[in-house]
This record gives structure tokens, sequence and C-alpha cells, in this order.
């Protein structure tokens, strides 16, 4: 298999061109770890508010404030004022909280994956966009998130993927720079900013690919 046939990267191929083996795994965490639905968060809300479901699932997700809220720029109770602002939502805080975070469900094959990263002594990282209502819930829900060496989120760095400035701070926190870090992304800017730095990369299309990939790299024996 050549290294282009592993690259899980479409127009550019970069995934597996070093020969070093890398020292640390970093994981993103939407579409990679866990999947999940804004529509879920978007019937729930519009339940009890003046838009339709798909109107407020489009303001959660694809609004500017989910910028300012994933970068850190605004609290909690701050996202929660707008987005009642904005939708008409007659609900409790503690109520919104619930409907707009539990819309994750865990991909068994990465969390497989993951335990046996961390079973061979590999550090392993998370390295998120995300805001602390998600991230909160994912603690209290998913032991796996427990796992990990470190975590870089978006809203504690004030950056998002892919600013260079989220980049650093996850190779400050690693101790680790260029090709020792393998990175896995679903998006295709975010491993584009890494590869740049050096990184190793692999985008994420399905958890096969990725584990082919990383058995390739020499991570992990092969199955
Ligand atoms: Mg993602």
């Amino acid at each position: 298999m050549t290294n282009d046939e592993l690259s899980t990267h479409e127009l550019e191929p970069i995934s597996i061109r070093h020969s070093m083996t890398p020292s640390i795994v970093v994981f993103d965490l939407g579409k990679v770890l866990v999947d999940f639905d804004y529509s879920i968060a978007g019937r729930r809300i519009a339940a009890q508010a003046n838009l339709s479901a798909a109107d407020v699932q489009q303001f959660l997700d694809h609004s500017p404030l989910l910028y300012r809220f994933e970068t850190g720029l605004m609290t909690q109770q701050e996202f929660f004022a707008e987005v009642r602002a904005h939708t008409g939502f007659h609900g409790s805080f503690e109520e919104f909280a619930g409907f707009y975070a539990d819309i994750f469900w865990e991909i068994p094959p990465m969390i497989e994956l993951h335990a046996a990263l961390r079973h061979q002594g590999i550090p392993t990282y998370i390295f998120s966009n995300t805001n602390d209502l998600a991230i909160g819930h994912i603690r209290r829900n998913f032991p796996f998130f427990a796992n990990f060496h470190g975590y870089i989120l978006s809203y504690e760095v004030k950056a998002m993927k892919p600013n260079a400035k989220i980049y650093e701070a996850l190779e400050k926190m690693a101790g680790k720079r260029g090709a020792e870090i393998l990175y896995l992304d679903d998006r295709p800017e975010n491993v584009d900013a890494g590869a740049a730095r050096g990184w190793q990369v692999i985008l994420q299309t399905n958890p096969e690919k990725t584990r082919a990939a990383i058995e390739k790299i020499g991570l992990l024996p092969a199955s």
C-alpha cells in the first residue's frame, strides 16, 4: 500500500510522508471520537420557543454566536441570554443546557482505538473546537473522556482551529512538535494547518481507514 492510498485526504494526500514514528496522538473530538446532531437540540429547544426546529438549529450551529462562545468570549449564561432573545425560548437555563448538550454519542471503534493506543503507553490529547456546556456534558456522560494526557479546548485557549494559536498551545502542553505528533481530524482545513507545522495527519473519513493508517505507521499491531 502506498502512502497515497493510506491517506484519507482526497485533494492533497499528505498523511503519512514521514518515516519517524510519532510519540503522541492528538484527537479531534466531534466526528472523530463522538458523533453529534444539532437537530436534536433544535427540536427540543424549538418545542419551547418561537422559531422552527430548523431555524433554531441554524442559529445554534452556524451563527457568529457559536464562534464567540467557542472562543471563550462569552459565558454560558451570556450564551443562554442571546439564544433566549433570538428564539423566544422560555424554559430554564438548566433545561436549555440539557437540550443543548445532549446531542452526542460515542463512535465505538474510535473509542476502542484510543484505548488500544493508551494500552501501548502512547500519550493522547483532545484537541477540539468546543464550549463548556458540551464538554461538561461529555465529561459527565462518557468515561473514555477522562483517559487523555491533556486537553486543548478552544474556549480555554481562546482560539479555534485552524488558527495557529491553538496548535501552538498543543505543542507547548505536550512538549512535542513536528512529526512527533500524529493528529486525527475530520475537517480538511484543520489537518492542513497541522500538516503545515510538520505534524503527521490523518483526515478521518471513517474509523476503519484511520485504524489502518495508524497500524501502518506502526503505533498499533496489524489487526
Ligand atoms: Mg471534528
